[in-house]
């Protein structure tokens, strides 16, 4: 009854699936938390990283005031590192919140809005919130088809989401082939450029975004602190755009949408570089050991550039019981028209090996 009084896009809408928490996994099954493997929602395996967690403390004596709404210091520091102006940023709790702030500043009934099939699930959701209607591009090996999300663009699309690299698929798109959609997507469709893994890319594959957005005004660049940064239970991530499209961005924004231990935070990540570089080396490492394990097994996967890998299993609701049952938990995909996959993240070596040693027992059994 009261349900009705919520708009029909709102009530169509399907609730996001995370990752399962490991204490819910304990208590339904009754397992010791500190035995269950966590490998399902791409977290950073080496945890907070130290200059990140000293800065935490030390502002644990702040906490009862509320944070700078402006994020001045965290907005002067990321201005300074990646060559932007204070005017072009714009803070989010998690890239999720910036995500959600787009959809809603330029999303209203009656546009539409273009992503790939596959691609992550919260653009879809946003999407739909606003009751805009979402159009979704037939994938090409599991990957952004961006000539045909090109060509899906109407007079009435306001916005096109790209994830690279993408999550779940792990997909990437070249610079070059970037650079030509930006230069022949018309100038009045915002390109929403989700960067949530880039820190973990090789230099030569990784995009230069941040540059491009003096030439493309209509660009969104989006990062996180979630995934290589290693603060995804704080929630911060960021959105760099051309001044007009933040100031608009900042106006929707909750003033005080980022926490402050959040923000002292991704202020000391920012300037961990030794963290970040291992955080990469750890899950280079990871990703041989998880690949060479497929390989052995006969299990094909999608070739990934994030911190996780999606391999092909047959029938994955089985294989993801098993694996819960034995306190390992992972990412299923049906949610994503994907039955037949799982999604891995890259643990440590151990929590790889354990993964492993039941994806065996699993294929033996
Ligand atoms: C993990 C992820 C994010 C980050 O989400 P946060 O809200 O910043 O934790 C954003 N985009 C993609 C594609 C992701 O996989």
């Amino acid at each position: 009854m009261l349900a009705e009084l919520a708009p029909h896009h709102i009530r169509a809408i399907a609730p996001y699936q995370p990752g399962k928490p490991i204490g819910e996994l304990a208590r339904e099954l009754g397992l010791d938390p500190a035995t269950i493997v966590k490998l399902a929602s791409n977290e950073n395996p080496l945890g907070i990283g130290p200059k990140a967690r000293a800065a935490v403390e030390r502002e644990l004596a702040e906490l009862a005031r509320y944070p700078d709404g402006s994020g001045y210091e965290l907005k002067a520091k990321i201005a300074r590192k990646f060559g932007v102006g204070e005017a072009q940023i714009v803070l989010g709790n998690g890239s999720n919140d910036v995500l959600d702030l787009i959809a809603r500043t330029f999303l209203t009934a009656g546009d539409s809005s273009v992503y790939s099939q596959y691609a992550f699930a919260v653009y879809p959701l946003a999407v739909q919130a606003m009751g805009a209607e979402g159009i979704a591009v037939r994938a090409v090996d599991y990957g952004h088809d961006l000539e045909a999300m090109r060509a899906a663009i109407r007079p009435d699309t306001k916005i096109v989401w790209i994830a690279n690299p993408n999550n779940p698929t792990g997909t990437l798109a070249r610079p070059g082939d970037l650079i030509e959609f930006l230069e022949l997507c018309p100038a009045h469709v915002l390109v929403v450029l989700d960067e949530a893994y880039t820190e973990y890319l090789p230099r030569e594959k990784r995009s230069d975004s941040i540059a491009w957005l003096r030439q493309f005004p209509n660009l969104i660049v989006v990062r996180t602190f979630s995934k290589a940064y290693g603060l995804a239970g704080l929630r911060v991530g960021m959105a760099l755009a051309s001044p007009e499209v933040a100031d608009l961005l900042n106006r929707l924004r909750q003033p005080f949408n980022v926490n402050s231990l959040a923000q002292a935070a991704a202020c000391a990540a920012l300037d961990d570089d030794a963290f970040l570089a291992e955080s990469v080396r750890v899950n280079l490492a990871g990703m041989a050991q998880l690949t060479a394990a497929f390989q052995r097994m006969g299990l094909s996967f999608i070739q990934s550039y994030g911190n996780f890998v999606t391999f092909h299993c047959g029938d994955a609701g089985l294989l993801n019981r098993f694996m819960l049952e034995r306190g390992v938990i992972v990412r299923p995909l049906a949610g994503y028209g994907l039955p037949n996959s799982l999604r891995v993240s890259i643990g440590l070596p151990e929590e790889n090996a354990r993964f492993i040693a039941v994806l065996e027992e699993a294929m033996d059994d």
